[in-house]
This record gives C-alpha cells, sequence and structure tokens, in this order.
C-alpha cells in the first residue's frame, strides 16, 4: 500500500490526504492534475468551498544517517518518508578543502596578515550537521504546504547531555532511580561499552562508580562516573584511583583517557536536535518533544520493525497504538546542488581544468527523467524507466538505472519530469513488504518489558513537568 496523496483546493490551500485509488480516479476523470511529482501533490480543477479538513500531525526522528518523517491523522499514519544524510559527504568535502588550502599556503610563503577572532559564532554548527537542520526544515516547510499541519511531534533526547552537565543526582532522586538516573545510566553504558572499567568483565550487572571518591572530594559530574562491576566497586572502597590502580599502570592510564573524551556522537546528535526543536518551533506553534525510550516502548509493544520511518510514527503518546495506512515510504536522499566550482583543481591544489558545460537539452544533472529503451543495454532491459540524469554534456546525458549508466545522445526517448531540488527519490520495494502485510513480530525481552513499564512512568512524569 503506498503512501497517501496530498490534495490542494484550486487556491492552493490544503485539502485532506486522499487514498491512492481516490486519486487515480480523479486524475482519469480530469478533476485533479499533478501539482507536484515529490512528494506527489495533486491540485483540484473545480473549487471545493468551505471544505472542512482534518488536522495532521508530522512526526520526526531526527538521526545522524537518517530522518524518519510519518503524518499522522488520529491513530492512521497516512505518509511516511525516510531521509538519508549527507553529513559524510560534506565532511570529506570540507577536508578535502582545507586539505588543499594547507598545501597552498605552506608552499608559496607570501605574507597573510594575522587573522584576528577566529572564535566560532554563538550557535555555530558544523556543516555537516547543520545540513541535516536546514533540510529537516525544508521537508517541514514542504509539508506544511501540501497538507493540515496541526503539530509537529519529535524525539528530542536521547541522552540529555545539558542535564548531564549539571548533575543533581546526588541524593534521593539518584538513588530511587528517575528518568534522570536512568539516562545517565544509558549514557554511561555507551561511554564505558557496558563493561567494568576496573577488569573489563561483560555482561554482570554494573554499578555506577566515582573515579575520585567522594569521600575524598570527588564530584558527582558524569566526567567523574564510571561503571564497575560489583567485586571491584567493593575492592576499590573509597581508596583513591592511582592507589587503587598501583599495579595496572595501564589500565590506570586507560581509564583516565577515557574518563575524558565526552560521548562524540551523543552529543553531535543532541546539539542537532536542540537545533531542530528549535527551528521547528519557528514553523509550527505546537511543538511537542519526547524521548527515545518512549519511542522504542511503543514500537516494541506494538510488534514493529526497526525502521527510520516507523520509528517517527511511535514518537509520543499518539505513537502507542498507530494503524499503518501505508508498507511505502519514500525513500529520499540528500545529493546536494553540486558546487560552484568555476575551474577544477590539478592535482597541487591550483585551478586548472576549465569545468565542461553539464547541461544537454535543458537537462541539468540531478534531474528526474522518464526514459524509454527499445532494445536490451548492457544490464538494463528494454522498457520504461523513472531515473536520475547523471553527467549530461554538449554530445548528450547518462542516465542511472539500477546503478547501470545508460547515455542518450538524443532526447528522442528522454522525457523531463522534474526538476533537480538536490534530493534524490525512490520509493522502497513496495512488493516485498505487501509479501509480508503484517510486519514480523518482535517479542519485547522480559527484561525490557520490566525496565520499560516502569521508565515509562517516569518518562509521564517527567515530560509533564517540562
Ligand atoms: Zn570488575
Amino acid at each position: 500500500m503506498p503512501n497517501y496523496v496530498f490534495l490542494l483546493n484550486t487556491d492552493k490551500t490544503p485539502l485532506d490526504l486522499i487514498h491512492p485509488a481516490r486519486a487515480r480516479e480523479l486524475q482519469s476523470k480530469g478533476k485533479a492534475k499533478v501539482f507536484r511529482q515529490y512528494p506527489y501533490v495533486l491540485i483540484l480543477q473545480e473549487r471545493v468551498q468551505n471544505p472542512v479538513t482534518k488536522l495532521y500531525s508530522i512526526k520526526i526522528d531526527p538521526g545522524s544517517k537518517f530522518t524518519g518523517f510519518a503524518l499522522q491523522c488520529g491513530q492512521d499514519i497516512v505518509w511516511r518518508m525516510e531521509l538519508q544524510h549527507r553529513g559524510e559527504t560534506i565532511k570529506a568535502g570540507m577536508e578535502q578543502r582545507a586539505g588543499f588550502r594547507r598545501g597552498r599556503r605552506s608552499r608559496n610563503l607570501r605574507y597573510r596578515k594575522k587573522r584576528l577572532d577566529r572564535r566560532k559564532p554563538e550557535g555555530w554548527l558544523a556543516p555537516s550537521i547543520r545540513h541535516r537542520v536546514l533540510t529537516v526544515e525544508t521537508w517541514i516547510k514542504r509539508l506544511i504546504r501540501h497538507c493540515p499541519v496541526e503539530c509537529i511531534e519529535m524525539e528530542q533526547v536521547r541522552f540529555d547531555i545539558q542535564k548531564l552537565q549539571h548533575p543533581e543526582i546526588n541524593g534521593i532522586e539518584y538513588q530511587q532511580g528517575t528518568l534522570f538516573g536512568y539516562e545517565v545510566r544509558e549514557y554511561l553504558l555507551q561511554k564505558w561499552e557496558r563493561k567494568c572499567a576496573y577488569c573489563g568483565t561483560e555482561n554482570v550487572p554494573l554499578e555506577i562508580e566515582h573515579i575520585y571518591p567522594k569521600s575524598k572530594g570527588g564530584s558527582d559530574r558524569v566526567s567523574n562516573l564510571t561503571l564497575a562491576c560489583h567485586a571491584c566497586n567493593q575492592a576499590k572502597g573509597d581508596r583513591d584511583i592511582r592507589d587503587f590502580l598501583l599495579q595496572k599502570p595501564s589500565t590506570l592510564e586507560r581509564i583516565l583517557k577515557q574518563v575524558k573524551q565526552p560521548l562524540k556522537d551523543a552529543a553531535a546528535v543532541n546539539a542537532t536536535r536542540y537545533a531542530i526543536v528549535r527551528m521547528a518551533k519557528g514553523l509550527c506553534d505546537s511543538v511537542k518533544c519526547w524521548t527515545g525510550g518512549r519511542t522504542k516502548y511503543n514500537r516494541c509493544s506494538q510488534g514493529l520493525e526497526k525502521a527510520h520511518s516507523i520509528d517517527a510514527a511511535c514518537i509520543g503518546e499518539s505513537g502507542q497504538s498507530i494503524n499503518l495506512r501505508t508498507h511505502q515510504p519514500l525513500l529520499v536522499t540528500c545529493k546536494g546542488h553540486g558546487n560552484r566550482q568555476a575551474r577544477r583543481v590539478n592535482a597541487s591544489g591550483f585551478p586548472a581544468v576549465k569545468r565542461a558545460k553539464d547541461v544537454f537539452h535543458h537537462v541539468s544533472a540531478g534531474d528526474i527523467v522518464k526514459v524509454s529503451i527499445d532494445k536490451d543495454r548492457k544490464k538494463v532491459k528494454a522498457g520504461i524507466y523513472t531515473a536520475r540524469v547523471k553527467t549530461p554534456n554538449k554530445n548528450g546525458c547518462e542516465v542511472l538505472i539500477n546503478g547501470n549508466r545508460i547515455s542518450f545522445s538524443t532526447m528522442k526517448n528522454v522525457h523531463f519530469v522534474y526538476r533537480n531540488d538536490g534530493y534524490g527519490y525512490v520509493f522502497s520495494d513496495c512488493e516485498i513488504l505487501l509479501n509480508t502485510p503484517k510486519y514480523s513480530k518482535i517479542s519485547l525481552p522480559d527484561a525490557i518489558t520490566a525496565n520499560y513499564q516502569a521508565v515509562l512512568a517516569r518518562l509521564s512524569a517527567l515530560e509533564g513537568a517540562k
């Protein structure tokens, strides 16, 4: 079952999403026309007076490589999308540029005035991270334009580093294991790889351990905490770590080094999430933030498979019992807009080779076209394909079909569909999902059930308090 279809009134105000069969009917009777290909939007040809629409919420699960999107109306999930980011590509590109610059500057020895105040402005995000915020913003705006959106719900907290920096974990709250204690624990488990820091034992209950003992003035900050098995914790007691590990200098060195390293990935994910929430608040009056614990609980308790858009659908209270009306999410890949480089650089980093013209009969790189292939070519069978243009030049254009480059020297069999907007589009293989109409049940391990039931109660208290 594919995604539902967006529908606009004649004045471009959004109406309710419609079933794909209804969309086909409207089109075949000439009552609606295609307004946009990706996402698929139809526009009515005759005006509906005073339309009454349902209300939809956009649900977003931001991640470092993928961001899941889902549109929910009541209990129904009517539209899903998975956005693949290109942070790695951006990072590689920036590093390459830095390398070229370094090379040039160390070579030609001309005097440069020292540049003052090279501090980053407040709220600065690395380009690879900022791209995540910007692309999510683009898609929220697109959805708001095409659908009557009431609120945005997103997963904000995985590890709350801001809270971790100001821990109030001494005393009752910590010992009784509120959610906050839970987050600290999760953070430490990740950071210390679920092992005892002293002896490396795995798969045993681990206790939170102060590296510099509290009795000797050690703090409760997360940077002073580690995990130890019961035996090691008891053996160490309130001795100083240097004293305790006198016989094992290598272990001591490793622990002191690791303790200073923040959980980099979590920090980056959190920086992005806070920025995304701030951005969303500028786009929609109602933005609700939830924790990752609840998402996982909702997904597991309904026996749903792990997918980014399903995670998005399971966010928050409304994700407790959902009805998936679409089994074919739109898969979107961030492709960027190429570059504005006038000349390519040679092996030494100097601008040298003039850039080739990359347009063929108004078709440029990244455009989506429909091509018809008369007879089998390379590994591609004859037929009609929708695909992305790879490298056009004055002699023709190449189109990427199932990973094979097929070149066309005329426009006879190439029909323009969609102008490049920086994204590549594919629908997930519908057949596979249709053959398994019910998602395979994943049972929730007993330990998790017990733990999460308790956590869920705490979650409600914490989320209510916000
Ligand atoms: Zn141990």
